[in-house]
């Protein structure tokens, strides 16, 4: 039986993260997770990662739930710090299932669009999933997918 996990956390990105730190995220992300089964979503703007994971707990880690061990890799990396945990829980079916992990970078981009979304999901114009609950977060990273829907990774 394949059991299905969604995970949801936030971080502070490292001060001076740059352009090639996010790439190479990006890079190591497409590479694990598509070989880990794993799918999701890396928000990324205002120095803030949001990031939703989705796995199974077959194969030879069916034990240990991927997404779990992935996140706790994750954690580790020091190109952020204080990931915070807004929900892991199992789910039905999976909500980003086509990417191995899709980016969305709204660091560089002044948008009014993407400002009256956050807003629309929290009390706030920049990004501050601390103060979200995990439903808005996950409403939020639908809407941005759809704003950033032809927009190339990092
Ligand atoms: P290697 O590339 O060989 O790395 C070995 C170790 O070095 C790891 O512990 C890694 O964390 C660390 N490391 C590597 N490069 C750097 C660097 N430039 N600066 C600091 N430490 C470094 N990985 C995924 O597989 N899936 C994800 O969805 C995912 N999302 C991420 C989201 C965020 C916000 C961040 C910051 C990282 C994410 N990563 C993700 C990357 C993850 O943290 C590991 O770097 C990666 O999984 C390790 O890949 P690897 O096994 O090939 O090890």
């Amino acid at each position: 039986m394949m059991n299905l996990y969604r995970l949801i956390y936030s971080s502070y990105a490292k001060p001076d993260l740059g352009y090639h730190d996010l790439k190479d995220i990006m890079e190591k992300s497409e590479r694990n997770n598509q070989s880990d089964g794993i799918t999701g979503l890396l928000c990324y703007g205002d120095s803030i990662f949001l990031q939703i994971l989705e796995g199974d707990s077959c194969g030879a880690l069916r034990y240990r739930k991927i997404v779990s061990k992935t996140y706790h890799r994750i954690a580790l990396d020091t190109r952020h710090h204080t990931p915070e945990l807004i929900e892991c829980i199992p789910i039905e079916s999976r909500l980003f299932g086509i990417w191995s992990m899709k980016a969305v970078n709204f660091s560089n981009l002044n948008s009014q669009e993407v400002r009256n979304l956050i807003l629309k999901y929290s009390t706030s114009t920049t990004l501050q999933p601390h103060t979200m609950t995990s439903q808005q977060c996950l409403n939020l990273m639908q809407a941005l997918v759809t704003v950033y829907d032809k927009a190339a990774s990092f």
